[in-house]
């Protein structure tokens, strides 16, 4: 007689009974088992040593790289961080020396699209930790209309569901931190409100303090009780265009060349990405106040997307735009496939639209979705879509929706 090798209960008395090698699980143990593995992973996230394994750099960049095509550079500078942020909070515990370990915020600088919010969003998924993404855009100091800055916390606390030590450890993407640069050259004449005040803000966020967070964010609920936040070991990593700051770059450098003697140092300099010389005085230039830029001591780039890494985008990450489409279609049992030639047509599209790797899904839905649609009632075991079917349905598609002002 079938049983659960577990509770003992046989086949009859269960829902389900699922079959291993030499032996039975049922459904409510696998549902119970499922349960410890839950509250065990919560209790080792503690980031103890001892408990979970802390992954090396290289093993760091290994899982981004299964998520986020190119942008080496930028992946292993984000590989140490983290790896130092985490060694830190494990020092925490047990210091017994003089030497702190400080915190390593990080700031992103690159083009729109370029994988920003993917990298951060993918070292959290990798970390198990809450994670938030906030506009800095938003933002704006205590007093004046928009979200004050203890907002950035009041979803970190959300995202890990009020569980405030959880919180502590999480990661938070300020996007667009390029925006609250302060405007023009000129730091004294008038208060900015909407940018150096909101820099000041922030300070005491990125260097680590005790922060009292309105749990539902807002003023609407004055009544609310504040929760204090401890933001010491909490990871900020910023992103930003910084559009135009490769001018400032390359005016630096040529007047270090200058200084410098001979040709030599100007010759090495790889004007096709100047980028790659950012440096923090860069970010001065822009209007980031000097606080801030101390307090985010990890700087790194990300490159443009050319048309071999947006096609890579379309197929090899491992939730990749198309495995996502075939993997739709499987549910339906429908084997789903691409000629080669449409991938390099999704690609122009992109490019022609200049709507980089966002507009990838953008274009493909435009091309998919009739099937989507039709399929599921058909009878059909397999779909191939050509280059001719590709062409048509988007050139039926609202193509002006898509393409960006
Ligand atoms: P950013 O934050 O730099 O503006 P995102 O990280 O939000 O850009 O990227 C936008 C979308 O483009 C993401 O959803 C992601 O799927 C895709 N994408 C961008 N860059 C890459 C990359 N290097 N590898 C894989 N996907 C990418």
């Amino acid at each position: 007689m079938e049983k659960c090798s577990f509770c003992g209960r046989e086949k009859k008395d269960v829902n389900l009974l699922i079959a291993g090698i030499s032996g039975h699980i049922c459904d409510s143990c696998i549902n119970q088992a499922h349960e410890i593995i839950e509250e065990e992973l919560k209790t080792t996230s503690d980031f103890d040593l001892g408990k979970v394994k802390l992954l090396k750099p290289k093993e760091i960049k290994a899982f981004l790289d299964q998520y986020v095509v190119g942008q080496d550079d930028a992946k292993r500078y984000l590989s140490v961080a983290v790896y130092n942020h985490y060694k830190r909070l494990a020092q925490h515990k047990s210091a017994k020396d003089d030497v702190e370990i400080e915190k390593s915020n990080i700031i992103l600088v690159g083009e729109t699209g370029t994988g920003k919010t993917l990298l951060a969003r993918t070292i959290a998924k990798m970390l198990h930790v809450p994670f938030t993404i906030v506009d800095a855009t938003v933002l704006t100091e205590a007093g004046y209309v928009g979200e004050d800055i203890e907002s950035i916390l009041t979803r970190l606390l959300q995202a890990a569901d009020y569980d405030v030590s959880a919180a502590e450890r999480g990661i938070v993407f300020i996007d667009e931190i390029d925006k609250i640069a302060r405007k023009g050259d000129n730091p004294s004449i008038t208060r900015d409100v909407s940018g150096e005040g909101v820099q000041q803000g922030l300070l005491k966020l990125l260097e680590g303090s005790i922060v009292n967070v309105p749990p539902q964010g807002g003023r609407k609920h004055p009544e609310q009780k504040m929760i204090p936040v401890d933001t010491k070991n909490i990871l900020f990593i910023c992103g930003g265009a910084f559009d135009g700051i490769e001018k400032k770059i390359s005016q630096r450098m040529n007047t270090q060349t200058v200084g410098y003697s001979g040709h030599e140092s100007r010759e090495r300099v790889d004007r096709s990405n100047i980028m790659q010389y950012i440096a923090p005085q860069d970010l001065k230039s822009f209007g980031l106040i000097p606080e801030i830029i101390g307090r985010l001591p990890v700087l790194t780039y990300l490159n443009p997307l050319d048309r071999d890494v947006l096609r890579l985008i379309l197929t090899e990450p491992k939730n990749a735009i198309i495995k996502q489409y075939i993997k739709l279609f499987k549910l339906d049992h429908i084997k789903l496939s691409f000629e080669e030639a449409c991938f390099e047509f999704i690609v122009d599209k992109a490019v022609e639209f200049k709507l980089g790797a966002r507009g990838l899904r953008a274009i493909c839905e435009a091309i998919i979705n009739d099937a989507m649609f039709d399929l599921p009632s058909e009878d059909v075991k397999e779909f191939v879509v050509t280059l001719e079917y590709a062409k048509e349905k988007l050139s039926k598609s609202n193509l002006k929706r898509l393409k960006v002002a």
